[in-house]
């Protein structure tokens, strides 16, 4: 079968919905009603207080496509975009959902149907890892491994074990938690990047591109009390996600997400936009793919409300355009071009996500402007950071003050992140560290408050208050909650 993404996302949706479970839009990219979390990085950040017990739904099964953003806090992966073809900063996450209804048995059995039987995925080359902790205080996920070897045409020894940092969740120092349950494959020897460098060896949650993760199945049965103390919860509930752009690429039989039917046509108009042949565009993948995924990234947050602007959420989405327009300064595309990118987004997606059509004019006139706002200073301030990083070649030295990255972003308009891809393309790197300092110092001298502060983007500060309310209650122990509101 020849699968488009529009149909894999709702079979997805259909196949939970004829297995009891609601359907539920998608939340924002902002999370509601919380002034912590950067963006909504995860399906089940507008679940979390269900998890908590203190909000209540009408159904106990759920599922969802979530829209999702990596790009600052705990899990940003703004690094690896466009260098990798399966991390992006804005992607969707599929999941399914039980709120102490169904558990280990039901959603291991529904996950392998789907992807087995629905999907068709080659049952030999898939893999389940399991919980084992390496320091020995908490069970061995043993029920779930028992699952999946007697899940139909499962080759038992595909059953691996991993410790705390990949498969056990926890949403902050205390709280419910639990092991979890990961689905990788195989996508064979010729996937393998890493051929002929000494000592690699290809394997589940290694450093190749041989195993993909795809699914995560969460499966919440403790309550933290304190580092060392875990009480089984009277509900358990089920939290999956699956990564959507990297399941297309195995149904479509891509070797990257963005060949999939998803991001490949961004790539065409940008293509189309610079006149290059294939093998020009093959020779400058990268910002290919940055181009792409920021386009997209940005027609969503701009979709939710996320206009460019100097701080948190404000200053990504104008990170995110301008380093999308510089990339493509590197492959000639000189005058603002990233909205008939992002026209494809709205046209490709539109029917999914409304919001895209209704805030149409938004989309294009905000990334135009952005781009013509960037296009003013953009030759004086690439001239003055090229000037200081000679300095520094001159002297030796390899780190850019952070200071001067953030006086290059003050008076012409370069974000760290585009004076750090700079820099790093010359073997240098910037003093990030000081950047924000300066940054602070800045925005406290002219009385603006905080530039960075509560925008904490971890999931410590998105469970703050749930937390709070419920050592208020008496339902939580009193270890206090970390958090550290400069970290974003
Ligand atoms: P990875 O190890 O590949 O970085 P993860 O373990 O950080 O993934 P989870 O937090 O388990 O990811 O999220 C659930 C799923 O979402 C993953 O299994 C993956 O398929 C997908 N996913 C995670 N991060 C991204 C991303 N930046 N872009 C696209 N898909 C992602
Ligand atoms: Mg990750
Ligand atoms: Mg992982
Ligand atoms: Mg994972």
């Amino acid at each position: 079968k020849k699968w488009t993404g529009v149909e894999i996302r709702q079979t997805f949706i259909d196949f939970f919905v004829q297995r009891g479970h609601t359907f539920v839009p998608s939340s924002s990219l902002v999370p509601g009603g919380d002034q912590t979390l950067l963006f909504t990085n995860a399906g089940m950040v507008q679940f979390k207080d269900v998890f908590l017990g203190t909000d209540h739904r009408p159904y106990s099964r759920a599922v969802n496509s979530q829209k999702c953003m990596r790009v600052a806090g705990k899990h940003n992966d703004l690094d690896d975009v466009g260098r990798d073809d399966t991390h992006h900063t804005f992607f969707e996450m599929l999941g399914n959902w039980s709120f102490g209804d169904y558990y280990k048995k039901e959603a291991i059995a529904w996950a392998w149907e789907l992807l087995t039987q629905v999907y068709q995925l080659d049952p030999a080359r898939l893999y389940a890892t399991c919980f084992k902790d390496e320091k020995g205080d908490i069970p061995t996920d043993e029920e779930a491994a028992e699952v999946w070897r007697s899940q139909p045409n499962f080759n038992p020894e595909h059953v691996l074990f991993f410790g705390r940092k990949d498969n056990f969740w926890e949403m902050a120092d205390t709280g419910p938690c639990g092991p979890c349950s990961e689905i990788h494959i195989d996508r064979g020897p010729e996937a393998c990047d890493k051929k002929g460098v000494p000592g690699h060896v290809c394997r589940v949650n290694g450093d190749c591109k041989r195993f993909l993760e795809i699914w995560n199945l969460v499966f919440i049965q403790y309550n933290r009390l304190s580092p060392t103390e875990l009480e089984p919860l009277p509900q358990r509930h089920v939290d999956t996600g699956m990564g959507f752009e990297r399941l297309v690429s195995l149904l479509q039989g891509v070797s990257s997400n963005y060949r999939t039917d998803l991001l490949w046509p961004l790539l065409q108009k940008t293509q189309e936009l610079t006149g290059h042949t294939d093998a020009e565009r093959e020779a400058n993948i990268t910002p290919y793919r940055v181009i792409a995924d920021h386009a997209r990234a940005a027609t969503f947050l701009i979709a939710d409300g996320v206009v460019p602007g100097n701080t948190g959420r404000n200053y990504v989405c104008r990170m995110i355009i301008r380093r999308a327009a510089r990339f493509g300064g590197k492959i000639g595309l000189k005058e603002p071009f990233l909205a008939k990118v992002a026209e494809v987004v709205i046209q490709n997606y539109g029917d999914f996500y409304p919001e895209l059509v209704r805030n149409r004019t938004a989309i294009l006139d905000g990334i135009t402007r952005e781009e013509e706002r960037f296009q003013r200073t953009l030759e004086s301030g690439m001239k003055e950071l090229q000037e200081s990083l000679d300095g520094l070649k001159g002297k030796g030295e390899k780190i850019l003050d952070g200071k001067k990255a953030f006086d290059l972003y003050a008076t012409h308009g370069l974000p760290l992140e585009l004076t750090r891809d700079i820099a790093q393309e010359q073997g240098l790197d910037v003093d990030q560290q000081g950047f924000r300092d300066a940054m602070e110092e800045h925005r406290l001298a002219s009385g603006a408050g905080k530039a960075f502060g509560p925008l904490g983007g971890e999931d410590v500060d998105l469970y703050r208050p749930a937390l709070e309310s419920l050592q208020a209650e008496g339902k939580l122990g009193k270890a206090g909650v970390e958090y550290n509101p400069y970290e974003w």
